[in-house]
Order: structure tokens, then C-alpha cells, then sequence
């Protein structure tokens, strides 16, 4: 608490004008020049770089195209899930073996990196459905901490129909031990998204997808409570909040 009171007297006395602040988890555009290394957005003949903001970096700051961001801290709130089957949350050395493999599959993946086609930031609703957890929740799986949230949960019966809610890649696909049948889409310039749980998948690794295209059902494959999509978003490897995308306008409203 008192480190918390401390950082914001520092930060107090240190504002100006030129200080950037904004949530974990958001993307912010920030003025920058073109490139092909990062996702950017032109704007007026300005590019702005799209910059996420990291969950875990609460409180700190980071520098980006000569600009300080500060990362606030924010309370997303908490979830608590009960799962029955003792074997799913504490592991057999078989299915941690597993889960290891399966997570540097899913990271290597994730730097993966197409030039070839560029996300246009519109993108539209993956399923039809009711949002069960939101992005940042603290998790509480049956009363022991876990990691947090980072994701968008969205609830809907068995076999409802899952969209790609923009155009893209298919480069991951599977059975995994946690998210079930998987599948990860590369949207290009560092921006990809997730898609677990799925009871089918119908498109095949290496497709080329395009927004609003079928790509699979909602399921309750891997580990979960009941059918719901979990939908994760990264942009250059940090996960970021989904809904965000979801908001009309999102960017032009930030700039
Ligand atoms: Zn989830």
C-alpha cells in the first residue's frame, strides 16, 4: 500500500503534457513513422503505431517512440470456477509433460509474423453469445490462485456457429489439453487471435480465412465448466482485451 502511495506521488509530480496513460490491455496508437516491424494505422497523412499495453506491467511505465506510457493499475474483479475433475487441475507428469509441449507450440506460433496482409482493426463479434468472464479477472480455480484471465469468454449453447472476426491465417490447430480443440488465426503485423473449446473445427492448418468465415462450434473441449468460446488477442505477444476491438471506432477515438 504504501509503495502504491508513493508511486502515485512520483507520478503526480511528474505529469505533463506529453505523459500517456491507459489501461492494461489496451492498444494505443501512438504517432510514429510507417514500418513493416509493428502494426500501425494512418490517420490524416500521420501513421500511428499501435501499441499494447501489458496486464502484468501495471504501475510501470513503458517507452515507446520516445513517449512515456504508464501502465495504470485497474481492478478487473474476480472469478471463481470449480472444476470436479482433480486430474485437469493438478497434473499427472504425463499431462504436464504435455501442457509443456503444447505451450511452446502455442509460443512459437505466436512469432509468427505475415507482412502479407495487414488487420484492418474492424473486427466483428467471433460467436453469438453472453459474455461469462471478462479480460483481467483474477482467477480462483477450486479457491487456489491462478493466473489471470486474459481472455474474453463468451457463453452459447453446443454447436453455435464460430466465425473468424477477421481476415487471417490459420496457422495452429488441435487437440489441446487445457483449450481443447484450439486454433490460432495470424491477422498479420503481430496480431493474433485464439479460439478454444470448440466442439468442431472446419477449416484446415494454412487456410487462408476471411472475416465472418465459419471456422468452427462452440464446445466445452479441454478445461472448462460448460460450452463458451474462449477468445484471446494477442498483439506483438501480449494478450489484450477483446472487447476492445468490438467497440466501434475503437481507435479513431483514441487518437
Ligand atoms: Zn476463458
Amino acid at each position: 500500500m504504501f509503495r502504491l502511495v508513493f508511486l502515485n506521488i512520483l507520478l503526480a509530480l511528474n505529469v505533463s503534457a506529453e505523459d500517456i496513460f491507459g489501461n492494461p490491455g489496451d492498444i494505443l496508437p501512438i504517432k510514429s513513422h510507417s514500418s513493416n516491424e509493428f502494426l500501425s494505422i494512418k490517420k490524416n497523412d500521420n501513421f500511428y503505431r499501435l501499441v499494447p499495453l501489458p496486464f502484468d506491467k501495471q504501475g510501470n511505465s513503458i517507452i515507446i517512440e520516445n513517449k512515456t506510457i504508464t501502465i495504470n493499475y485497474k481492478d478487473f474483479g474476480e472469478s471463481r470456477i470449480t472444476i470436479v475433475d482433480e486430474s485437469m487441475v493438478t497434473l499427472s507428469k504425463q499431462d504436464s509433460e504435455r501442457v509443456y509441449a503444447e505451450s511452446i507450440a502455442i509460443k512459437d506460433a505466436l512469432r509468427t509474423f505475415t507482412t502479407e496482409f495487414k488487420p484492418s482493426m474492424e473486427f466483428i463479434n467471433p460467436v453469438e453469445g453472453v459474455i461469462s468472464s471478462r479480460y483481467g479477472k483474477k482467477r480462483f480455480i477450486n479457491n487456489k490462485p491462478r493466473s489471470p484471465h486474459l481472455s474474453l469468454d463468451i457463453a452459447a449453447p453446443e454447436g453455435t456457429e464460430v466465425v473468424a472476426p477477421e481476415n487471417g491465417k490459420i496457422i495452429l490447430s488441435g487437440n489441446f489439453f487445457y483449450s481443447g480443440n484450439y486454433l490460432l488465426i495470424d491477422h498479420g503485423f503481430g496480431l493474433l487471435s485464439s479460439y478454444s473449446h470448440l466442439s468442431s473445427i472446419n477449416v484446415e492448418n494454412n487456410a487462408v480465412v476471411k472475416k465472418g468465415e465459419k471456422i468452427g462450434e462452440v464446445g466445452s473441449t479441454g478445461r472448462v465448466t460448460g460450452p463458451h468460446l474462449h477468445w484471446t488477442v494477442y498483439l506483438d505477444k501480449v494478450k489484450i482485451n477483446p472487447e476492445l476491438l468490438l467497440k466501434e471506432d475503437f481507435l479513431n477515438r483514441a487518437l
